[in-house]
């Protein structure tokens, strides 16, 4: 019999939710490229609940429980002596969402003897070493698409967001005010600019097809060139590397995964060829970007806003510098973890499960790394430390 042990975010301030805002969600039988959606053999949850937080439990403890395994389930994982920690020490497989995750540090690894599967209930693997992984015969498998379509709605979001100075206009607002020319001495069209997207993977390609109608110039770059009838029909301009693309955007989007090739991509130096006024929006991984880079480029006014929701670690201590840099739009790590894209990876977390307890292959669109190398979708998106 196994142990899952599964880190979580708390639940609400108020409580586990008794109600919520809509009835159910809407019907999406496939993403787009036709993938389908996951395909447990069942499910123990309501689609459109909080399946996220710790009394979520990702819908998987009657499922878990009534085949004899043990199931245990906190948010505690940093502390020294965590619940994480002490629960590592025998636990077969970790489960851990991208917005709340448990790192998987090496040092961790070494102290976990028994672990063989570490699932993230999300996309993007890299709270876990994955040499490490690699090197410990560890498998690690994530939801791929499960949350791709909800995090390019929030790209368009932020980008709006920043372009048009909604939020401290809105603040204008909660404040009593009424001062246009303060709300609009920032405020710009998003028509006409360039966007650029770093990667133009399930996200990337998404958030360019939902700017498409924007009537912007749309520009990326990746290590793989999208098929030609997608660049004509979104009028895409290709960049042979990120360095190339960024002088000529009003906006860039990054959506490629954190790994070695672009860890602190986004320094002084590639901030500086960027134009001044340029908006940078950073939903995939905060290391993309170099911390304190990104608060000298607003404060110096070269930067004219940013926005994310991926930060370092997580959750973000009280005095990071992005709470209070100038002219930011940051959320917490949010975008992945819509009710929607919950029912998704839940489901998808127990595909997983069910495929490793019975001992049948995981999907290969959901396997980073496998038999000690890169595999799946991570052989293709990932690279590793040599
Ligand atoms: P995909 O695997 O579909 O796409 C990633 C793309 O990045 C691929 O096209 C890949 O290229 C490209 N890429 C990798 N390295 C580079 C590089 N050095 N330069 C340019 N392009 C590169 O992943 P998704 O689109 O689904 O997700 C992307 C990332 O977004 C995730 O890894 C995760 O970090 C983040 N994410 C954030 C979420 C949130 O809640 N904020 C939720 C989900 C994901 P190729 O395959 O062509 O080699």
């Amino acid at each position: 019999m196994a142990k899952i042990l599964c880190v979580l975010y708390d639940d609400p301030v108020d409580g586990y939710p008794t109600t919520y805002a809509r009835d159910g969600l809407p019907n999406i039988d496939h993403y787009p490229g036709g993938q389908t959606l996951p395909t447990p053999k069942g499910t123990d949850f309501t689609p459109g609940q909080l399946l996220g937080s710790v009394s979520g439990e990702l819908g998987l403890r009657s499922f878990l429980e009534s085949q004899g395994h043990t199931l245990v389930v906190t948010s505690d994982k940093d502390r020294d002596g965590s619940v994480f920690d002490q629960e590592l020490a025998d636990a077969d497989v970790v489960i851990s969402q991208p917005f709340w995750p448990a790192y998987l540090t090496a040092e961790r690894i070494a102290k976990a003897p028994n672990l063989k599967l570490a699932i993230t209930a999300g996309i993007g693997s890299d709270h876990v070493d994955l040499d490490a992984a690699i090197a410990n015969n560890i498998t690690v498998a994530e939801v791929t698409y499960c949350n791709s379509i909800s995090v390019a709605e929030h790209v368009a979001m932020m980008i709006l967001s920043l372009v048009r100075n909604y939020l401290p206009s809105n603040q204008i607002v909660l404040k009593g005010g009424w001062n246009i020319a303060d709300c609009v001495a920032r405020s710009y069209d998003l028509e006409g600019m360039h966007v650029g997207t770093v990667a133009a993977g399930r996200i990337g390609l998404a958030v360019l097809r939902r700017l498409h109608p924007f009537d912007v110039h749309l520009h990326y770059t990746d290590r793989h060139r999208l098929p030609r009838e997608i660049e004509e029909e979104l009028n895409l301009t290709f960049h042979e590397s990120t360095a190339a693309m960024v002088p000529h955007c009003d906006v860039v989007t990054v959506n490629a995964p954190l790994h070695p090739e672009t860890e602190g991509m986004f320094n002084d130096d590639l901030i500086a060829t960027m134009k001044r006024g340029a908006y940078l929006i950073n939903t995939a991984r905060a290391k993309i970007a170099d911390r304190d880079a990104v608060v000298r480029a607003l404060e110096s006014g070269h930067l004219a806003g940013y926005a994310g929701d991926v930060w370092f670690p997580q959750p973000a201590p009280a005095d990071h510098p992005w709470r209070t840099m100038p002219h930011h739009g940051m959320t917490p790590h949010i975008s992945g973890s819509s009710l929607s894209a919950q029912a998704r990876y839940a489901a998808g977390t127990r595909e997983i499960l069910e495929s490793w307890l019975d001992g049948t292959p995981i999907r290969d669109e959901y396997l980073i790394v496998d038999g000690g190398h890169l595999a799946g979708v991570g052989a293709h998106s990932y690279s590793v430390n040599k």
